[in-house]
Order: C-alpha cells, then structure tokens, then sequence
C-alpha cells in the first residue's frame, strides 16, 4: 500500500541470446507487472519498466527461474557483453558468440552481496541463484574455465560500468569502437579463428557544459592468439579496478584512464597484469553496419528473420504476433544492438506460414520501414527514466518524419538515408555520438546537434549546435540536407560531408540558405 514504486529491470543476454522459455516469460510478465511493452535495448537486453514494489519478488524469481543466470547486471561492473546476434552457422560468429558467453561468465562477481537487491531499505534479494553460480563456473558447454584465474573484482568492484563488444570483420552490428573493450575475432584462410584484435577506451557518457568530459573511441591495443584472450581481458580489467579514477564518477570509465595515460603506457601497464607483450594488430576490411532484417540462410540448413522494432519497444499487434510465432514454433530469438529482434532455426517447411503470420501483422516488410528508422535509435527517455531532460523514444518518430519530409524537399530519394539517433540527456545510451545526426538533450525540447558519425560507426561526431529547439529543426538540417544533395562527393555519406566541409563552413551555409527551388 502507500507509495507506489517503479523499477526498471534489466536482463543479461551474451549475444543477445534469448532462449524461448525466456521470451515468453518476459512476455508475461510484461503484461502482468509492467506497462504491457517489452523493450529492446541498445545492450541486446530486456528492459521490464514500471514493475511495482509489491511485485518485484515475484516478477525476479519469474525470470530467475526461466532464464538461468539471466539476472540482470547494473552497477560497477561489466554490463551484458555485446556480440552479433545472427544465428550464422559460421566459425567465426558462433566463437565471437561463445567468447561473449565466457567473458560475461569470466566477469560475473564472484560474492552474492552484488545481487543483493535494495529497494527503498528493504532488501529483497539475498541469495546468490545457483544458476548465476553455474554460469560463473562454466561456460555454455558445461566447460569449467575459471579454476585458475584470480577472482576479477578483488575487493571491490570497478570504479565504473564496463561495456565489452565481440565480433566478426566487417560486422559492426555491436558498435565495437564505443565499448570499453572491443575484441574482433581473427581467423585464418580456411575461416578457422585463431585470434583477437583487442580495442580499448570507448565510451559514450558525457556531460553537458564540462570539456573535460567526452565521448571517445576505442583504440588498437593489438593482438593476442585466442587461447589467451581471456587473461588478456582480465588484464584490463584489473588494469581498471587499479588504476581509474575512483575520486570522482565523471572521469571513472577506463577511457579517461586512457586518454590521461596515452595507449603506449596503457599497454605496458596491461602486459604487467597479462605476463606477455601483445602482438601487432591485424589487418581487418572496412566495417559494415548490418541489420540483419528479412530472411537470410543460417548455414545449417535452416532460415533466420529479421525483423525491425521502432525504438525496441514490442507492444500491441506487434507483441500478440510474436508471441503466436514464438511460442508455435518453439523459436529462441536474439536481441540486436540496434534493438531489433531476429528469430531463430526456422525450417525451411516453417519459412511460409510464417511469412503469412508476420506479413499479415505487417511486419516483415523491410522495405517499407523507411531507411531512416532502419538505423535510427532512441533512448528511453520521458517518462521511463530519471535522468531525462527532454524526450527521445516518444519524440523520434516524428522527428524522422521530418527529416523525410526535408529530403522530399530537398530533392533526396527515399533510398537516402542518414544514421539518427536522440537520447534524452548526455549519458548517451543510445550512442548519438556515433551518428550522423546525433540529437542529444539539452534542456525542454531542446537538443545539442551532433554532426560527424559515419554510417559504420567508426567516427566520433563532434558537437555542432547547442540548445536547438526541437521546432527549429527545419531550419538547421533542411539546408545542410539541401547541400549534402548538391556537394556531395561520389557515394559521400551526410557524416562525411559534414565532416569534410567543417562546422564554420556549415554554418554558414545555414546562414546563406534561402529555400530549396525544389
Ligand atoms: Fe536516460 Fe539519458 Fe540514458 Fe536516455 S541517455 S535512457 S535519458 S540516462
């Protein structure tokens, strides 16, 4: 009785990995205890908002009981490990997938108190699940591989969160440059993995009017043979827990620690820890974004689907139809980075009726969900979370409709597209620093523009304008829309023509706009 609270929970999923028992528990439970959504987050996780105190108990044990050792990470510590979610039967993909699974076990804290859950004094949680335990101890085989290395967190946890991102070459689904750690699998001429690219020092969380904090992407730390990679992840971990900055949470992710000591330093500091010297990085292709939408052959005969989620946000006609597929068919699915969901083994008897189910629910039409909103991501913002100032999920459906519109003015074709995303504060959940047009918010329906992403996330975009008013959109971006049209280089993405004209210059190309003569 009395007060009502509302938490938000969230799930650990390596590799986006949701087992069907999984998705239809959440599914439940969504309608029983929370606001009848699920949501996707940019950390291939689920988000249960608005779970009241009185049934927090019930809803915990629910997911413990479904999902093993699912139970969601928060505080200063390692957060769900990103990897690709397609089910592709390929060696790579299946050991980026299996070292995500080994690291979130690898960085499971090993005491109980972690999951102690306080809610407003009480505590609600005491015992450590034996599923955690289990997944702690072992890997997803049943292999136990933590005998030898010391306990991760010593005494005391990191200063910080901690993000870590494994993939494949040229599959940036992960957004690997803005993780704390980002390992690429390397394999050799016959596709067998032999090794990791390590990437240190990402992070996205800022704050507004301080220059001292920032954005920042990973670097090349080199390369380590793969039997050796998770000591070396141990090594920068404890790297970490030793040496961040604990004085002050502004400056305690492990990017200020390297951005204070430079990486030179930083890699002697990690070889102490890791008793070896890194090798040299290996060459890797250019980075793609993927989204893995439609229908695509796993490799093993059977088919998986992608399928796109404004903002993560499953509810409605949308929700009632996965769940009759879900559940018909016995599919796991997996959460994307970008909070899309792909559905699993389907066989190739399964591909039709299928098809039928979601065509006539309107979903499996990738081709008309506009390309704006394919790559477009937004925070939870109002009213789900406290840090908040203006809105991200509930305003970014409009505002790319307004970006439509200004490339219809200008002359741009619909198969144009730029990378958009908005969050509600500068902690930068959904990663706007990577975008082309980066929205971040600065006060009541205003925004910090931030211009320069690229649309395979391997730039950091700068801040271009401050406290635009959400109104004044039009008159920012249609004339920068307008000369990206006219000026651009071959093939230029926005993000590389704004990069290459410079703010000064954009500026005042803002400035001289008179109209579009479309
Ligand atoms: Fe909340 Fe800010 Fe993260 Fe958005 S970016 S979910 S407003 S903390």
């Amino acid at each position: 009785g009395g007060r009502s609270y509302s938490f938000m929970l969230r799930t650990k999923n390596p590799s986006g990995k949701v087992p069907n028992q999984l998705y239809l528990t959440m599914d439940d439970l969504a309608d029983e205890f929370g606001i009848g959504t699920l949501r996707l987050t940019t950390r291939q996780t689920f988000q249960l908002h608005g779970v009241l105190k009185h049934n927090l108990k019930t809803v915990m044990s629910s997911i413990i009981r479904n999902m093993g050792s699912t139970l969601g990470a928060c505080g200063d510590l390692n957060r769900n490990v990103l990897a690709p979610a397609a089910p592709y039967a390929r060696k790579d993909y299946l050991f980026a997938q299996e070292t995500a699974d080994n690291v979130a076990a690898l960085l499971s804290p090993q005491s109980g108190f972690y999951y102690d859950m306080w809610v407003d004094g009480e505590r609600f949680m005491t015992a450590e699940p034996p599923e955690v335990v289990e997944a702690r101890n072992y890997n997803s085989h049943g292999t136990n591989f933590v005998d030898s290395p010391e306990p991760i967190y010593g005494t005391q946890f990191l200063p910080r969160k901690f993000k870590i991102a494994v993939t494949v070459p040229t599959d940036n689904s992960v957004d690997l440059l803005t993780n704390d750690i980002g390992l690429v699998v390397v394999s050799d001429d016959n596709g067998e993995p032999q090794g990791f690219n390590i990437y240190v020092g990402g992070g996205m969380g800022r704050t507004h009017r301080m220059e001292s904090t920032f954005a920042r992407i990973a670097e090349p730390l080199g390369y380590v043979p793969k039997e050796d990679i998770l000591y070396a992840v141990k090594a920068i971990v404890v790297t970490q827990r030793e040496h961040g900055r604990r004085d002050d949470r502004k400056y305690s992710r492990m990017k200020y620690l390297l951005s204070s000591w430079g990486i030179e330093k930083f890699r002697d500091v990690v070889e102490q820890y890791y008793g070896k010297k890194f090798e040299a990085s290996r060459d890797l292709p250019e980075w793609e974004f993927k989204s893995y939408l439609g229908w695509h052959e796993q490799g093993d005969g059977a088919w998986f689907c992608g399928l796109h989620v404004d903002s993560g946000r499953v509810g409605g006609n949308m929700k009632k139809t996965l769940r009759e597929v879900i559940e018909k068919y016995k599919l796991d699915v997996r959460i994307t980075p970008n909070q899309n969901i792909v559905l699993c083994d389907i066989k190739s008897e399964w591909k039709r009726p299928i098809t039928t189910v979601l065509a006539q629910a309107g979903l499996l039409q990738p081709e008309f969900v506009d390309p704006l909103n394919q790559t477009a991501m937004a925070c939870p913002a109002f009213p789900l979370c406290p840090l908040a100032i203006t809105e991200a999920e509930r305003g970014i459906p409009s505002i790319l409709k307004r970006v439509r519109a200004m490339f219809e003015k200008v002359g741009l074709d619909y198969d144009e597209s730029v990378v958009v995303r908005v969050t509600g504060c500068p902690n930068g959940c959904a990663r706007p620093y990577m975008a082309e047009v980066g929205l971040v918010g600065d006060g009541p329906n205003s925004y910090q523009v931030w211009l320069g992403g690229t649309p395979n996330q391997t730039q950091i975009a700068r801040a271009f304008m401050d406290k635009v008013k959400i109104h004044d959109l039009e008159k920012v971006f249609e004339p920068l829309f307008y000369n990206w049209k006219l000026g651009r280089q071959a093939k230029e993405s926005f993000g590389e023509f704004t990069t290459r004209m410079g703010f000064e210059k954009l500026k005042e190309l803002i400035d001289s706009y008179e109209g579009s003569p479309n």
